[in-house]
């Protein structure tokens, strides 16, 4: 019997995921089919009921469905309990469980294509929604010195520091509001500076735009910006420009996506595949 995987979330006109998912099922000769069911929050426990049914192999998760899924499983990982979001859902015999594979895709990336090492060194997260959540659980399972936070809305921020403090230890966290960007030694001192908002993404509000100046850039830093849509970001460019080194979010989606693909299947995902096919995708 065919098997089906499906992307929960509205709107998702924009996604790639459905082309390199796609790919990978393809070039592994899976009978597998990725379909989108465009879901508003209000429909999205109907949705969820239907991935019980035995075709279903499971789904990803996006906005806005990642944290309202949540008391609709059965069962969550560990790290979707910590997040508080889930982006993969396996269908185990009818049972949900619910996994966030964004922490995986982060680390990978940041190791892998930006060989980061973590030990004792500054970050700085620019955006404390989601994704940032993620971000967060990630540097926190590493040797890291110390995350500063800047976000637009302060309160959104120091509740993103102060629910990590507890998995925080000797690891210093600090929100400061995104006025401060223009004088803080923080952001100057970071050893990586990572980008969590939606700054810069295409067809959203501020596309075409960074969410720093060149001035502010530190240029010892390793500037990540994890907005994959246009590839090189107006912040990507301009870091470029002022000589700092830098990685794009492309290489996250697809990690986060190999291990959602392995998570349904038990087979490692394809990664080269994934990565041309979503680079061709978003062309
Ligand atoms: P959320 O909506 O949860 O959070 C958005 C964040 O951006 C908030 O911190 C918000 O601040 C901030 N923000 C938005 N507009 C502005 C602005 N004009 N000025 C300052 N701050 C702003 O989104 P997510 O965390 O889910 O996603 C953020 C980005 O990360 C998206 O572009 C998404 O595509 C990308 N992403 C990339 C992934 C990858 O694999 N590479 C995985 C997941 C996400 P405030 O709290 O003040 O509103």
């Amino acid at each position: 019997m065919s098997k089906s995987v499906v992307l929960i979330g509205y709107p998702l006109k924009h996604s790639v995921s459905p082309a390199f998912q796609q790919a990978a099922f393809d070039s592994c000769g899976l009978e597998v089919r990725y379909e989108k069911w465009e879901t508003e929050a209000e429909r999205l426990a109907e949705a969820v009921n239907k991935l019980r049914q035995p075709s279903m192999l499971g789904a990803n998760v996006t906005i806005p469905c990642k944290e309202g899924i949540i008391p609709l499983l059965d069962e969550l990982s560990d790290t979707a309990v910590r997040i508080g979001a889930v982006n993969t859902v396996v269908n185990r015999d009818g049972r949900l469980m619910g996994f966030n594979t964004d922490v995986e895709g982060f680390t990978t990336a940041l190791c892998e294509d930006g060989g980061f090492a973590f030990r004792n060194k500054r970050a700085v997260l620019l955006g404390a929604g989601g994704v940032a959540r993620a971000v967060m659980f990630a540097l926190l399972n590493e040797e890291i010195r110390s995350v500063t936070v800047f976000n637009r809305s302060i309160e959104r921020g120091r509740r993103l520091v102060s629910s990590f403090a507890r998995e925080a230890g000797r690891i210093e966290l600090l929100a400061l509001p995104w006025t401060e960007l223009e004088t803080s030694s923080a952001l100057q001192d970071s050893d990586l500076l990572v980008n969590c908002t939606s700054i810069g993404m295409r067809y959203g509000a501020t596309e075409g735009e960074s969410p720093l100046r060149a001035e502010l850039i530190p240029h010892g830093a390793l500037v990540y910006d994890l907005v994959y849509n246009p590839e090189e970001t107006p912040f990507l460019r301009e870091a470029k420009r002022v000589g700092a080194k830098t990685l794009g979010g492309l290489s996250m989606l697809v990690y986060q996506g190999a291990a959602s693909f392995e998570l349904w299947t038990g087979k490692k995902g394809p990664v080269d595949i994934m990565l041309k096919s979503a680079r061709e995708a978003l062309e």
